[in-house]
């Protein structure tokens, strides 16, 4: 590959921005080879060909002259003896900062475990949040490697760099308006992954051009002409879609192999919105169109800025095309991202650009997502998936655009507009009409969320959020109640403890063994023991050496009342591990759907041919079809509880008004009733009847919730479901 020259890189950058640091420029090329010297990329090309052709990459999308340089050093701290001190030395703060910015990026890419890469992605929005520039320094790089991955020996290297260019920088690219290099990072990565996939789709890409000739030159004309003919100036191209975007929608809708024949895109660039509109006009009324193909990106652009209106015709020769409609100002907003908004002046002075990152309103949620995640992994979790999505555009009652994910909420849309309505919601009017949090929005739906002072977060609501915001304010939520349980149960522990030994608990007595048990602080030390981590003995022991050799006392350490949700599978292979008194060894237990034992009923074990033992309720209806086999009956009880987390259903009718199904997810949440499922089972204008699963631990806790419940206002009625 022959490596761009130093003069014709500064004639580049010249070309968009004539006040450049023209010398600067050529300081950091003769800079940047000498210390790369006789390096060698996986390729065999030396080293210094990827800082040029980095710079090169660049100057396509008219990136300032600080960013040029920063591609042309961003290698030099990491892989040559140069320092930072070095480069503020030589080419002032600004860039050391740049270069420094991509670096560290650079330095933990080398990890390859889970929460190393959620780690990397922390630090990448860190990074990219105090300047938007070192994250198009480090795409520019990812394009780069991912073009040259196929050098690299080590399959599970290339892997990797494919998977994490996949789940994370062609979403960024997007984010920040980057078509062009998505698309491009998006296929290089899938022919990683899935080569046979990609290969296959070239194969039959292949094969249409090859029976069409130069269908997308004929069809370009015919297009041409027409808009011609009714008078539109426009400027038309065309190109065959990424394989890449070819296999997703292949996976969307489900098509086959051999219908795949919506493969090629076009687009039209015309003067104003005026002529966006006319060209759509012309262009549907010559062509028939597909359905649910059309979109209005300029009545409602997308969050990274993108405007045009797309739409899918029948076209020349009956083939399916795309086409994307836009003005020129759209055009460049499209094809340079965030870097369109950026002017040169000529005459050297600042150009007049906006570089904080915190400008961008997703990059803030991130932010703030980060600072309050409680590791890495969840950080990853929320922003991954949420950068996958596609958007929905929901309005709220005022008119205002709210964008979320698609599959979001209402609770999504409340923590949209403000973390405060999310944290107080209780119910939410689609269209006009009340719906369940838990529905999904669609494009276009008008959203009022109705608060109540007396709202928190319910823990129920991330079964169903989307959005990383959400997620994260509820798990805030649930974390600090769960601590502020902990620490009174641990108290309530400690005091007990302490008073068997003959003394009282206070605070200043553990002070002094805090670091032995690693705790940051009393309250710290008083959760770990109510969470179960550390038994009460232990510190006793502690703060009293001398009591050591005493026996223990069964009982100091009382079981926490709080568990985690257990995943039901999990659950599942733990069943022939509950404790229950007369049952068969190394036969299968089941819990009978119909009455949903707990701990403490009455029950009895049916037992039958090649499905084991199947548990019912004494009083269960279903029993009545066994009263001619009494042979298949077993005599169980329960042994004592086992802490495992059972299913309890319960029959509700409430009123059908605002807020009523939240409060009753909220009296189940406040009693550490965890729903597995809600249904509504019949709706009226008064009445909602539903039938709810909650996981318990056995029927006394299942007999609380149900007592709460009947306490609570606009509940008809609560019972146990048996049938
Ligand atoms: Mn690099």
């Amino acid at each position: 590959m022959a490596m761009m020259r130093q003069f014709e890189l500064v004639e580049r950058v010249k070309s968009y921005d004539p006040g450049a640091d023209e010398d600067a420029i050529n300081r950091a090329y003769v800079f940047a080879m000498k210390m790369h010297g006789s390096q060698k990329r996986a390729s065999g090309d030396p080293y210094f060909s990827h800082p040029i052709e980095v710079a090169g990459f660049l100057t396509k999308y008219r990136l300032d002259c600080a960013s040029i340089i920063t591609a042309l050093l961003h290698d030099t701290i990491e892989d040559t003896p140069a320092t930072q001190a070095d480069i503020e030395r030589l080419f002032g703060a600004e860039i050391a900062r740049l270069v420094d910015g991509v670096t560290k990026l650079n330095r933990i890419e080398l990890q390859s475990d889970h929460a190393k890469q959620a780690e990397n992605l922390r630090k990448l929005v860190l990074a990219m949040s105090e300047d938007i520039r070192v994250l198009l320094v480090k795409l520019a790089d990812r394009v780069h490697n991912m073009r040259t991955l196929h050098y690299i020996a080590k399959p599970e290297k290339r892997r990797r760099i494919a998977l994490e260019t996949m789940e994370i920088y062609a979403p960024l690219a997007e984010r920040i308006g980057m078509q062009e290099i998505k698309m491009e990072l998006e296929d290089l990565a899938f022919g990683e992954l899935h080569p046979e996939a990609r290969n296959s789709i070239i194969a039959r890409l292949n094969f249409l051009r090859e029976q069409g000739g130069d269908l997308i030159g004929r069809i370009l004309d015919e297009l041409r002409r027409t808009l011609e003919e009714a008078g539109i100036q426009a400027s038309i191209s065309g190109r065959e879609k990424t394989p890449f975007s070819i296999w997703l929608k292949m996976q969307k809708k489900n098509v086959g192999f051999e219908q795949l024949s919506d493969i090629m895109a076009f687009r039209v660039v015309v003067g104003s919105i005026e002529d966006c509109y006319r060209t759509l006009g012309v262009i549907h009324s010559k062509y028939p169109m597909v359905p649910d193909r059309f979109k209005d990106y300029i009545s409602t652009p997308k969050p990274n800025g993108y405007r045009s209106l797309h739409t899918g015709v029948f076209g020349p020769e009956r083939h399916r095309i795309e086409v994307q409609i836009r003005s020129s100002e759209m055009h460049e907003v499209a094809e340079l991202g965030v870097a369109a908004h950026w002017k040169y002046k000529a005459g050297g002075s600042q150009p007049a650009r906006v570089t904080d990152g915190r400008q961008y309103r997703w990059l803030r949620e991130l932010l703030d997502i980060l600072e309050h995640a409680s590791n890495p992994e969840e950080f990853l979790e929320h922003t991954k998936l949420e950068m996958f999505q596609d958007q929905v555009f929901c309005f709220t009652p005022k008119g205002d655009l709210i964008s979320l994910p698609s599959g979001a909420t209402p609770v999504d849309f409340a923590y949209a507009v403000h973390s405060q309505v999310g944290d107080t919601c209780v119910g939410a009017k689609v269209n006009g009409r009340i719906m369940p949090l838990r529905t999904r929005l669609n494009n276009g739906d008008q959203v009022e969320i109705v608060t109540s002072k007396a709202q928190t977060p319910n823990p129920t609501w991330e079964r169903f959020v989307v959005t990383g915001k959400a997620r994260a304010r509820i798990r805030r939520f649930i974390r600090t109640q769960q601590r502020a349980q902990y620490v009174d149960l641990g108290r309530a522990i400690l005091l007990r403890a302490f008073r068997a030994e003959g003394y009282d608990f206070t605070d200043k007595a553990v002070d002094g063994v805090l670091k032995i048990f690693k705790a940051a602080s009393v309250d710290d030390l008083i959760a770990m023991v109510g969470e179960g981590t550390l038994t009460a003995r232990e510190v006793v022991a502690t703060v009293f050496p001398e009591l050591k050799t005493r026996t223990q006392r069964p009982g100091d350490n009382v079981v926490p009342i709080a568990r985690k949700p257990k995943a039901t599978a999990e659950r599942k292979d733990k069943a022939s591990a509950v404790p229950i008194k007369g049952l068969i060894p190394g036969m299968a237990v089941h819990f009978a759907g119909c009455c949903h034992p707990l701990p403490g009923d009455r029950i009895v074990g049916i037992v039958t041919t090649g499905k084991g033992v199947t548990i019912h309720t004494i009083d269960c209806e279903n029993l009545e079809q066994y009263a001619e086999t009494p042979e298949r009956w077993l005599d169980l009880s329960w042994d004592e509880a086992d802490g495992n987390a059972h299913l309890g259903r319960i029959d509700l009718v409430v009123a059908n008004e605002p807020g009523t199904l939240g409060s009753v997810t909220t009296v189940i949440a406040k009693n550490m009733g965890n729903i597995t499922n809600l249904k509504i089972t019949n709706r009226t204008v008064e009445f909602f009847e539903l039938i709810i699963d909650i996981e318990v631990r056995d029927v006394k806790h299942l007999t609380n919730i149900i007592a709460a419940l009947r306490a609570t206002p606009a509940i008809n009625s609560v019972e146990r479901a048996r049938n």
